[in-house]
């Protein structure tokens, strides 16, 4: 699948469900109102979405969310997926997940094929952790992130950067992951559906952050790539690698590789822009084979944009884009 601008697109980002058992300031609001659940596609359905993408080209598939891990049986999907790594054309799956169900799920998932995982984790205090995810609990987390280690997972911390809340804590968080093996990545908050307050005042530029790390660590150029619009550097004194999402400071769509698809069947060609294909009309048509839903893929691919436009701004009281993070995946 090639795209108008001759980007090849080889990764799907699929939102499982739109819930979550947390609700992280900068993501949802405090009463969020959820999809009715007949509206939501089956596994089954999902699954062969995933199928007619591998057909296309697609070589890398995410399942995110909301939280995928609460989806009910959605170790059913990571099963069915894992099978077709290797010769069924896909190369990775993975996950990002906010670590609350790992205890539980972490052993599964590695058997399902599942090798390297992304947990979000903005930072290692207990109380801010719960101010931040609005009722979560700390040690939930960390307890699945060590379960995950110990069944083989490779891990990557996701750490949101937010002006006041967790900006003095990167070094220390920064030394934690060197001394667990994780990689850590950070996030600039992007400006994604109504969250009950203003973004404004979240909103950290990473290169402020890079900056103030600098003076503790040597952060090494580094070309490791993950298929992700991380910029990662090699930390020298851990050996562990630090990644910078930076949508509003840095414009990372000249290399997008990637599309997203929602629990609904909605495809989003890009993050930052609301034009959408649906795919559950020709997936529930009984008329149209895989081919006819592959057309359906290829059309939306020739839609994709070439990049997005988010800004955070004070003048600008609405978010650039209405919907969540949770619905088209993060
Ligand atoms: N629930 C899972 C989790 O938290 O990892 C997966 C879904 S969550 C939407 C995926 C990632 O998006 C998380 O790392 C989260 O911190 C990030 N995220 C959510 N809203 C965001 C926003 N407005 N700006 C930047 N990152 C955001
Ligand atoms: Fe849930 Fe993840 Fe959003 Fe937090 S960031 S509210 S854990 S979906």
């Amino acid at each position: 699948m090639i795209d108008p601008f001759g980007r090849r697109v080889s990764y799907l980002r699929v939102s499982v469900t739109d819930r979550c058992d947390l609700r992280c300031v900068y993501c949802m609001s405090e009463d969020m109102t959820f999809l009715p659940k007949a509206e939501v596609l089956t596994l089954e359905e999902l699954d062969r979405l995933c199928g007619a993408f591998i057909g296309l080209g697609v070589e890398k598939i995410r399942l995110t969310g909301g939280e995928p891990l609460v989806r009910k049986n959605v170790i059913s999907l990571f099963r069915s997926l894992g099978d077709r790594i290797g010769t069924g054309g896909l190369k990775e799956l993975t996950v990002t997940t906010n670590g609350t169900q790992l205890v539980k799920m972490a052993d599964d998932l590695y058997s399902a094929g599942v090798r390297r995982i992304n947990v979000s984790l903005d930072t290692l205090d207990p109380a801010t952790f719960t101010a931040v995810t609005r009722w979560g609990k700390i040690d939930q987390t960390l307890d699945g992130i060590f379960a995950a280690k110990a069944a083989g997972l490779a891990i990557k911390i996701n750490a949101v950067a937010l002006k006041g809340v967790n900006e003095h804590e990167f070094d220390r968080m920064l030394a934690w992951c060197g001394e667990h093996g994780f990689d850590l990545c950070l996030i600039e908050t992007m400006p994604l559906g109504e969250i009950g307050g203003d973004r404004t005042d979240q909103y950290l530029p990473l290169s402020t952050v890079r900056t103030r790390l600098r003076e503790n660590w040597t952060l090494e150029d580094s070309d490791y790539r993950t298929g992700g619009p991380a910029r990662y550097y090699t930390v020298r004194e851990t050996g562990r690698r630090i990644g910078f999402i930076t949508p509003l400071t840095h414009n990372f769509c000249e290399s997008c590789n990637r599309v997203r698809l929602t629990c609904t069947g909605t495809l989003y060609m890009c993050l930052g822009q609301d034009d959408a294909a649906d795919l559950r009309r020709p997936l529930r048509d009984p008329t149209l084979d895989e081919a006819g839903l592959q057309e359906a893929i290829l059309e939306a691919i020739s839609r994709k944009p070439k990049g997005h436009d988010f800004v955070i701004d004070r003048s600008r009281k609405t978010p650039a884009v209405a919907r969540h993070m949770s619905v088209t995946g993060g």
